[in-house]
């Protein structure tokens, strides 16, 4: 095993991961981003990205991901491609472990490991994914003017996003496994007044359906099953946007850190944790807003903070 020392180890190579690696290594800290199983995290599953401010022709997640990075090497910040198994907060400096077993030392940790969109699981799904399936209706919704589109869940994102495609598309149809609903009832009956959302109870998708056009897949449709009557039927689609919830990754920090009931990292101001030193950004501190906007904005904030509380300790200590 190596040991080997950081000012600042940030977990988690999203959009907030990279905003804090630029924020901390601009202030002339020594920094690593763990980069983790997936480098630049959900975007760069996803493909064009047009409301990230700056970028008036939009761009692809992978691109917009490579050049934060870059952004955050051009300033001195290591990325390290590997995981993080382990943590031990209890000593200071704080102790890192890798999945590949290195151990690691940072006098502030930035944890940044987001949220994972729940998915249904399906082969099928993973072909699409991108390509007419999504998980978030404000990144993808403006993509589906005038069609016929499909959104999963029967919670108050499903209520939510359903409301926000009518906007673009043509006819939205929500599909939901059973006649009772999560979502609010406010929400509901909202939905149920949109005249352009329809619903399809009782009823889980089977299976997702498409062309291949040149190198791409391209959705069509998809088979929806009602569980009571067990039929299947065929629905043409453009667009199927999943809103089956969300899954913070924050198992790592489980009775480490204080957490919501789903969860969710508790941040206080400034994305500081309930462990002084330890600060948190991005989807794994935020349910609602989700957007690459808003996580590195807040990985803007973690890394700030981290930088004022490292000189603060090191002036005291001088
Ligand atoms: P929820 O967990 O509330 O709802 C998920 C929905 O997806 C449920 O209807 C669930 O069905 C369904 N589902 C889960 N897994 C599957 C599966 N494998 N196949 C089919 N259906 C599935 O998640 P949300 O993202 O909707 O909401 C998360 C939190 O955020 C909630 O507290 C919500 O209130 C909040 N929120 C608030 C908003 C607002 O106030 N404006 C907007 C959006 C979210 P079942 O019910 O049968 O379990």
């Amino acid at each position: 095993m190596t040991n080997k020392h950081f000012d600042v180890i940030i977990i988690g190579s999203g959009p907030a991961g990279y905003t804090a690696g630029i924020y901390t290594s601009r202030a002339s800290l020594r920094v690593a981003i763990f980069e983790g199983m997936q480098p630049g995290g959900q975007l760069t599953i996803t493909s064009d990205i047009e409301n990230f401010p700056g970028f008036e022709k939009g761009i692809t997640g992978t691109e917009l991901m490579l050049n934060m990075k870059k952004q955050a090497q051009k300033f001195g910040t290591v990325c390290i491609g590997d995981t993080i198994k382990k943590v031990n907060f209890d000593k200071y400096p704080f102790t890192l472990f890798s999945g590949k077993d290195e151990e690691y030392t940072a006098d502030a940790v930035i944890i940044a490991t987001g949220a994972t969109a729940r998915t249904l699981k399906t082969e099928s799904e993973k072909k699409y994914w991108g390509y007419g399936i999504s998980a978030c209706a404000t990144c993808d919704g403006f993509f589906f003017r005038g069609k016929d589109v499909f959104v999963v869940g029967g919670g108050d994102t499903a209520m939510e996003d359903a409301n926000y495609l009518t906007h673009f598309a043509n006819s939205v149809t929500i599909v939901h496994r059973r006649q009772g609903f999560r979502a609010s009832q406010i929400m509901l009956e909202r939905t149920k007044a949109n005249p352009k959302i329809s619903f399809l109870l009782d009823s889980v998708v089977e299976e997702f359906v498409g062309v291949t056009k040149g190198n791409n897949p391209i959705l069509t449709g998809l088979k929806i099953r009602n569980v009571m009557s067990n039929e299947i039927k065929e629905y043409n689609t453009d667009g199927v946007f999943l809103a089956i919830g969300h899954t913070p990754n924050t198992e790592l920090f489980k009775d480490i850190l204080d957490m919501n009931s789903d969860n969710y990292l508790i941040t206080h101001e400034s994305c500081k944790t309930n462990i002084t030193g330890v600060f948190a950004c991005g989807d794994v501190q935020d349910n609602i807003f989700r957007q690459a906007v808003t996580a590195a904005g807040s990985g803007c904030k973690a890394g700030m903070t981290a930088e004022r509380w490292l000189m603060e300790q090191r002036n005291r200590n001088s």
